[in-house]
């Protein structure tokens, strides 16, 4: 749960940078810009600036949207295989004649002798 939470972070961090990013690249001159150049060196170009946060907060974003899938496919995956590992053991432990109990991987039931293949 924890990542994802982390996923769903990453995922709403970068999609507001890229929205900002975007904002700069349009417009140029804005609250928000203006906001933001009180913080980073005046020198630095808003074009650029804009292009780094679509950059970076795409690049985010994806991470967190995986982050988010993987979070929640895991669980799915892991019961499916017990599932299937569960099953696979019992078919091989039983004989499909006579019912009795066979050694891993025996070709011939040892109670009824009939082939298991
Ligand atoms: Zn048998």
């Amino acid at each position: 749960m924890v990542r994802l939470a982390f996923g769903g972070f990453l995922l709403i961090l970068g999609f507001v940078g890229y929205q900002v990013g975007f904002q700069i690249c349009m417009s140029g001159e804005g609250v928000l810009t203006k906001f933001l150049t009180l913080f980073l060196s005046p020198a630095l170009p808003l074009e650029v600036l804009g292009l780094v946060l679509q950059f970076g907060g795409g690049v985010l974003a994806i991470i967190g949207f995986l982050l988010c899938i993987t979070a929640l496919s895991k669980p799915i995956v892991r019961v499916e295989r017990v599932e299937a590992a569960g099953e696979t053991s019992i078919s091989k432990l039983q004989c499909k004649f006579c019912g009795g109990r066979l050694e891993e991987d025996s070709v011939f039931c040892p109670l009824c002798g009939k082939s298991q293949v």
